[in-house]
């Protein structure tokens, strides 16, 4: 048996198959050409078969697939069945292209005609890379790229993986998540603990393991086992065959109230956090509603959206964040500029200095959705660094109607000033993705620094404990909205340093109830300082983890 050790992302233990996800389909020469003696007819049949061969695959995995993975396939499978990919790559072959060159130019020809007609049909420009990618794989013989399709449960390896793969990915038979690369924040992880998967980022090695092994992924410790032993694969399965539910009270255990809300981008989220009974809504990502747009959304466009996530929680609170874009975030109509450090530069509240009118009309459709809905809305800023701008955004919420204004505490200097910052602001709301990357200054998306990059850190705790304290001394309440927020055992050690309410992706709100309800406040209270004064992220977990029975108890 083998251990390799990588950064846990998802909680739960999980056993199965290893299955790889295939490598990306590389580019062919650039110069490749026919031989002299090759027949182009031959090369031209090659690739009308190759892609038949790819739609009839398509249709098969659209038919056994349901919702979204569903609608992704039998879109791709419909650009498999153009004719024009195929047409245009064999007047190549004609020209003396191998079949390989001339399928990889004909896609991009196609792309980009696409692209100029803009819109719906711009999208489609994705669908045809992944028809290309497919066709090359075929002919060269080699497996689909993208997820593979299992009937059994299998664990899923992968280099790190891509919004566009997870449209695929089903979690009845995938039933964990190894990366060698990626991040606490990647896609991936975000994508774990949406589904309720075990996930470990960030293992090196994973790749070496032999397709097929038996492999028990622990993604709270952040370790895959090969080959386990029989009773730990026994523990593991009557584990996840457990199923937790959440009675809609956040408390510890002797009664101290911590709301458990959801994070939401879209009405997918609003059925997974209503499932989840869900308190609320911690934190509804607008710009989820209008990525890629490349023209602003009108008034009515956005009333339309918020109303759709206000009216499913009537009478409970909904923070409703304002466009956070820039950086891995990107809103085309805001024509932000190219920037060296995007992370450090234009992004969120920052795009009102040359976007000023995005938010006021975003603030008159957030008034005038909750004026027609019933939810207890809340409005909150991301990125803000300075006191003035928290002053400032207060004054336009005001204007416009909005009475409840926060911010996010995302930047250091936030923390820092967090006293100042609550004299104005209602609340705060504490974005531990951001937080984590500023404060160690280490890209959120670089699974390099991933262990920089966790909420763990002691720095990054302290700067909580810092916004914590000052909300104390303001009465006013401050949450935690990050993705530290999904993990049960820092959830304890957030609410002793002063977190009133934890808001994350809904599927982790039963396993974050269930660690706290078992967890008195005073215990929280001292995990707190258990975990700020570690020496490191990784001893704070540790020592964390160790005081918390419960956690093994529940698999987590
Ligand atoms: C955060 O930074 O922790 C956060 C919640 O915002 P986002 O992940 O959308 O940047
Ligand atoms: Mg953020």
């Amino acid at each position: 048996m083998a251990q390799i050790v990588g950064v846990g992302v998802s909680p739960g233990r999980a056993v199965g198959p290893l299955a790889r996800m295939p490598d990306r389909v590389a580019e062919p020469a650039a110069d490749a050409r026919l031989p002299a003696d090759a027949d182009p007819a031959t090369e031209s049949q090659r690739i009308a078969d190759a892609a038949a061969a790819v739609k009839a695959d398509l249709d098969a995995r659209a038919l056994a697939a349901t919702g979204e993975a569903k609608e992704v396939l039998e879109a791709t499978a419909l650009m498999a069945a153009d004719p024009t990919l195929v047409t245009a790559a064999q007047q190549k072959v004609s020209a003396g292209a191998t079949a390989e060159r001339a399928v990889w130019d004909a896609a991009g020809e196609v792309a980009e005609s696409l692209a100029a007609l803009g819109g719906y049909l711009a999208e489609r420009a994705r669908d045809v890379a992944d028809v290309r990618d497919r066709i090359v794989a075929s002919l060269r013989g080699l497996p689909a790229p993208g997820v593979p399709v299992r009937s059994e449960p299998f664990v899923l390896a992968a280099h790190d993986l891509a919004p566009a793969d997870t449209a695929t990915l089903d979690p009845s038979t995938c039933v964990a998540l190894v990366t060698a690369e990626g991040g606490p924040t990647s896609h991936t992880a975000i994508l774990a603990r949406a589904l309720g998967l075990p996930a470990v980022v960030a293992a090196s090695g994973i790749l070496d393991v032999a397709e097929g092994t038996v492999v028990l992924v622990d993604g709270a410790a952040g370790t895959v086992r090969t080959d386990p032993a029989p009773d730990e694969i026994e523990k593991a399965r009557a584990v996840a065959a457990r199923e937790r539910t959440f009675d809609g009270h956040g408390r510890t255990a002797d009664g101290h109230p911590v709301a458990l809300l959801a994070n939401v981008g879209d009405t997918k989220g609003v059925d997974a956090a209503l499932a989840a009974n869900a308190e609320g809504v911690g934190l509804f990502r607008t710009e989820f509603c209008f990525l890629g747009n490349d023209r602003a959304p009108s008034i009515e466009e956005q009333v339309g959206a918020y109303r759709a996530v206000l009216a499913a929680f009537p009478g409970k609170k909904v923070v409703v964040r304002t466009l956070d874009a820039g950086a891995d975030k990107p809103l085309p109509f805001l024509n932000l500029r190219e920037e060296a450090n995007p992370a450090l530069g234009v992004r969120g509240l920052r795009t009102v200095g040359h976007a000023e009118q995005v938010l006021t009309d975003q603030l008159t459709a957030i008034a005038t959705a909750a004026e027609a809905e019933d939810a207890d809305v809340w409005v909150m800023a991301p990125m803000v660094a300075t006191a003035e701008e928290a002053r400032d955004f207060v004054a336009r919420c005001s204007d416009a109607g909005l009475e409840t204004a926060g911010v996010m505490v995302e930047v250091p200097s936030a923390a820092l000033t967090a006293e100042g910052i609550l004299e104005v602001a209602a609340f705060a709301s504490i974005g531990t993705n951001d937080l984590g990357q500023y404060t160690m200054a280490a890209d959120r998306l670089l699974g390099e620094l991933a262990a920089l990059n966790d909420p763990w850190q002691p720095a990054v705790l302290r700067l909580v404990e810092l916004t914590g304290e000052a909300g104390a001394r303001r009465d006013r309440p401050v949450g935690v909205c990050g993705e530290a927020a999904a993990d049960p055992a820092l959830a304890c050690v957030l609410v002793g340093l002063g977190v009133s309410s934890l808001s994350m992706t809904p599927r982790a709100i039963p396993d974050v109830a269930a660690v706290l309800g078992a967890t008195t406040y005073d215990e929280c209270v001292r995990l707190a300082q258990v975990a700020v004064s570690a020496s490191s992220a990784a001893e704070g977990r540790m020592a964390v983890r160790d005081a918390l029975p419960v956690l093994d108890e529940l698999g987590l």
